[in-house]
């Protein structure tokens, strides 16, 4: 329910059910059995939206996006394996803009197709740059957002693209949010195998911060769990946060996954994860996401 009260919420009929409107939307947010009652802000808010999603559309015209990278280590021998791809947006009067806040922009204007599909052709320029260069087998994560695997087109274009550059699938790991395996999007776990199947890894980003059950991972051919940086965040706090991540760790060995530890900050969680057999990770311990020549400069 979305409450809109005479006279400080509308003075009209007309603004007063829109405002109700905007606080029934609030309320579902929340979950169900709510209501939310309108208030100033939520306007703010949803113009602060509107503009946004009129600027991404903008962007993905002029390609005004760009790629940072973050290398993946080796926990043991602390090579460089692979690189995470992060996308950077920055607008020319609101400056920088995360994708913590663009890419649901994105996602909830029906763009996040579009956007993946430069995101991609992005990657792929710069990928085919560094295998002239480089002598290193490295993988190269990217993260997608669960609706770009709507129909085929997604699958095809990737595999084309691969094909077409003649880059091996094997060097590509797909991430997809643990966040994103709700029930409605149970129809998409078909064609996720099947990109699966062409040799493309998946991984699970976020992983422990998600609804994936053990019974629906388990039909998913995914290679990677990426264990989010909540929780490798917690080591040392307590006891259960430790048998926690043990307990991932042990599930990721036991379904023969690879795993990757996200956001390692401090030498304690290296000394830990290394301790308790976690392959790989990422973090401001080793370095941020870098522009593609000063990752070129680290490897
Ligand atoms: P994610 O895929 O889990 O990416 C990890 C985020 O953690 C990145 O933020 C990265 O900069 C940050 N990070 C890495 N190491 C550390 C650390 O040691 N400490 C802390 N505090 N943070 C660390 P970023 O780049 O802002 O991306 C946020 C999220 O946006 C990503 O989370 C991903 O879900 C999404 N995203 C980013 N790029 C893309 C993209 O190209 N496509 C899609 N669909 N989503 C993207
Ligand atoms: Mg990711
Ligand atoms: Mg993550």
């Amino acid at each position: 329910i979305g409450i809109a009260t005479y006279p400080n919420a509308g003075k009209t009929p007309e603004s007063l059910c829109k405002h109700a409107d905007l606080a029934m939307y609030k309320a579902k947010k929340g979950g169900k059995l709510s209501y939310c009652l309108f208030t100033d802000e939520m306007e703010q808010t949803q113009l602060h939206q509107k503009i946004l999603e009129d600027a991404v559309q903008g962007a993905i015209k002029n390609k005004d996006f760009s790629l940072v990278y973050q290398p993946i280590y080796d926990l043991v021998s602390k090579n460089i394996v692979g690189a995470e791809l992060l996308c950077r947006w920055k607008h020319k009067t609101l400056g920088e803009i995360l994708p913590d806040e663009f890419i649901p922009i994105a996602e909830n204007a029906g763009l996040i197709v579009d956007l993946g599909h430069l995101i991609f052709e992005l990657a792929i320029a710069d990928i085919v740059l560094l295998s002239q260069s480089q002598q290193q087998t490295l993988w190269f994560a990217i993260n997608v957002s669960i609706k770009q695997f709507y129909g085929n087109d997604f699958i095809d274009l990737l595999q084309s693209t691969l094909e077409k550059n003649a880059l091996p699938s094997s060097a590509f790991e797909i991430e997809i949010s643990e966040t994103a395996f709700t029930e409605e999007t149970m129809l998409y776990d078909k064609t996720i195998n099947q990109l699966a199947a062409s040799g493309v890894r998946i991984s699970i980003d976020d992983f422990g911060t998600g609804n994936l059950s053990l019974n629906r991972l388990n039909t998913l051919s995914v290679s990677t769990l990426k264990i989010d940086q909540s929780i490798i965040e917690k080591i040392e706090h307590s006891k259960n946060d430790n048998n926690m991540l043990n307990t991932f760790l042990n599930l990721a060995k036991n379904m023969s996954l690879l795993v990757i530890a996200e956001g390692v900050e401090t030498e304690k969680q290296l000394d830990f994860l290394k301790a308790h057999d976690c392959q790989y990770g990422q973090g401001f311990y080793f370095t941020e996401p870098l522009s593609f020549s000063d990752f070129k400069a680290i490897l």
